[in-house]
């Protein structure tokens, strides 16, 4: 028996290594933050790992998952379904993963006068216990917190400029030094929505420092994990060589670099083009649409008007163009070279390949 995230005991620990570990564990995924659900939807495509293969024991060295996400869940809704949310509020559940999809409104700015968006109903009262209810008291006590999506990571699209609930990101509710029971920080995993591999990567690698035999993800300054979004869209784009050779699509029906029509990749923190969208196919600018940025704390509105050359965009293309241009015309003429067999490939009476009996090195 180990102390957890709530002061209440948990279900076991296991002995692993240096560190004890849990040897099960909840996940409480609330989705009623401002959002589409489209995170909890694009996780169920990952397929390395499957969130079926982590809920059913699947995959060694993890601790028992018992997750509890609406999309997801066996129960019929309802009490049953916030059973488990009300017992850990309680600090009667732990330990416990708290998932937030969707951004967290300004309840402040309507002073108790109604609500922006809520999660089940207070059973004494009736009245709707809003998010920030929840991530009040359940974040306290959560072993760790992940933030799902880019509205609950950064805000996103509902926290855009001139928006009327004052909607923030996760780490701004709660402070970007806030630390959960297990020491971590806010894990930031965006994206609009969250590559369904990214996030399944990073809930894997908590699942494993839950089990006490992983040290924690590293995370960027924004807190995303550090391997997921080290390099640029532009770094692992498809389109990258038309780039460096000055060759830009002029619409949106070409295979050439999207640079000019509103691409942000050059500046842009993700790793899709790589990873693909499912099972390793699409990614964005990989399948012609232009980067906007969405994984990024600045998006949308640094990255709008969508479709317009990005700022940097046009001074960039400028400047490479005279080297595009002579490397394009060289490499096409070396490029037609090789594209012919030597000249001694023929079915002639002499043989014209340079043969030589006498010669020793
Ligand atoms: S399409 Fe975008 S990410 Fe790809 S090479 Fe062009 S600018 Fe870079
Ligand atoms: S490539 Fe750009 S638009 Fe696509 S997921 Fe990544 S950041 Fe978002």
């Amino acid at each position: 028996m180990t102390t957890t995230a709530s002061g209440s005991t948990d279900t076991g620990t296991a002995e692993t290594g240096a560190r004890r570990g849990f040897e099960e564990i909840d996940i409480l995924w609330i989705s009623e933050g401002m959002s589409c659900d489209g995170d909890t939807v694009s996780m169920t495509a990952s397929g390395q790992p499957a969130i079926e293969d982590i809920v059913q024991g699947l995959i060694p060295g993890l601790p028992k998952v018992n997750l509890h996400n609406k999309v997801l869940s066996p129960t019929l809704g309802g009490e049953s379904f916030l059973a488990p949310f009300r017992a850990a509020a309680r600090g009667d559940l732990g330990p416990f993963i708290l998932v937030i999809e969707g951004s967290v409104p300004n309840q402040n700015i309507i002073d108790g006068e109604g609500y922006w968006t809520s999660f089940g109903n207070d059973p004494e009262t009736g009245e709707p216990l809003t998010l920030n209810w929840w991530i009040d008291r359940l974040a306290p006590r959560a072993w760790a917190v992940v933030a799902a999506g880019t509205c609950a990571t950064f805000g996103g699209i509902h926290a855009m400029a001139g928006n009327p609930t004052g909607c923030m990101g996760l780490a701004d509710y709660l402070g970007w030094d806030f630390r959960s029971q297990g020491a971590l920080p806010i894990v930031n995993v965006p994206g609009c929505p969250i590559q369904p591999e990214n996030f399944m990567e990073t809930l894997t690698w908590l699942l494993y420092h839950a089990a006490g035999s992983a040290p924690p993800p590293p995370l960027d300054r924004n807190l995303r994990p550090q391997w997921l979004f080290g390099k640029t869209v532009h770094e692992g784009c498809d389109r990258a060589a038309y780039y460096e050779q000055a060759d830009f699509a002029k619409d949106y029906n070409s295979p050439k670099c999207q640079v000019r029509v509103g691409c942000w990749g050059p500046v842009v923190n993700c790793n899709v083009p790589k990873r693909g969208w499912m099972s390793g196919v699409g990614g964005c600018p990989n399948v012609g649409g232009i980067c906007i940025g969405c994984t990024m704390p600045g998006f949308p509105d640094a990255f709008m008007p969508f479709m317009d050359e990005p700022s940097g965009g046009s001074l960039s293309a400028t400047l490479i163009k005279p080297y595009g241009a002579v490397m394009r015309r060289l490499r096409g003429i070396t490029n037609y070279a090789l594209n012919r067999e030597p000249k001694w490939h023929h079915n002639g009476p002499e043989l014209t390949s340079g043969y030589n009996p006498r010669w020793r090195p």
